[in-house]
């Protein structure tokens, strides 16, 4: 890929990255608040875990896309920004233009989905 072209990525990547940060810890800060106001009331406290389960699966989605800008950062100090990770082929450009973080091409995608490709641990 050019580089010129990756260094765009890099940069979308980094922003990305860091607004994840802070949402993710805006969301810790929060959790830790809803411990420390602990009312009496049944109903608020129903309310309590509600909230800081929502927020748990929340912040599960902000890490997951992280840990991905993470890795996809690393691809590009490697170099290797743009090549699927399972099978080598290159990334559709539409692809990386929406999920400039994905590690798959469109085929391995769909076969992961469909749960006929194990994502390997790197
Ligand atoms: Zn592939």
């Amino acid at each position: 890929m050019d580089k010129r072209k990756v260094r765009q990525y890099e940069a979308r990547l980094t922003e990305q990255r860091n607004t994840l940060l802070g949402m993710v810890e805006r969301t810790e800060d929060y959790g830790r608040e809803a411990d420390r106001d602990v009312s009496q009331d049944p109903a608020d406290k129903a309310s309590n875990s509600y909230t800081k389960e929502l927020l748990f699966s929340q912040s599960t989605n902000e890490r997951n896309t992280l840990r991905l800008i993470e890795e996809a950062l690393d691809r590009i100090t490697e170099g290797v920004f743009g090549e699927c990770v399972n099978c080598g082929q290159d990334i559709q450009a539409k692809r990386l233009d929406a999920i400039p973080w994905t590690p798959h091409c469109i085929k391995c995608q769909e076969q992961m989905e469909q749960g006929l490709l194990i994502e390997k641990e790197v």
